[in-house]
């Protein structure tokens, strides 16, 4: 068989995977407030399950859009992995919870 010249397209590939962060979470993060808050919200969900911490209802998984990530301290920027600033509210006790106003933030990520 031939003399057929391979050209190597020898890339040096310098892709060393950030430690814990996903590029996109990065980019997300810097963009701040434009980002959806769906990451920590799935993560709170994964953490305190899929039950309002307000009256106590629970949730069926296709119905989680129902429960909204609340967070304890009211800072939506403090998300800490470990779900101690978070709340799973359910959207009737989150509103309860705020009395109108911020939720829309909340509401709004889809
Ligand atoms: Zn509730
Ligand atoms: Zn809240």
């Amino acid at each position: 068989m031939g003399s057929k010249q391979r050209i190597k397209f020898k890339r040096t590939q310098a892709k060393k995977p950030l430690p814990g962060k996903s590029v996109e979470e990065i980019v997300r993060e810097l963009k701040g407030e434009t980002g959806t808050p769906t990451d920590y919200r799935e993560l709170s969900l994964k953490i305190h399950g899929l039950i309002c911490a307000k009256c106590g209802r629970e949730f069926a998984p296709k119905d989680r859009r129902l429960l909204t990530v609340h967070h304890k301290d009211g800072n939506r920027l403090n998300n800490p992995a470990d779900g101690s600033n978070w709340e799973n509210l359910c959207v009737y006790c989150h509103e309860d919870e705020h009395s109108r106003g911020l939720l829309g933030d909340y509401l709004r990520e889809r």
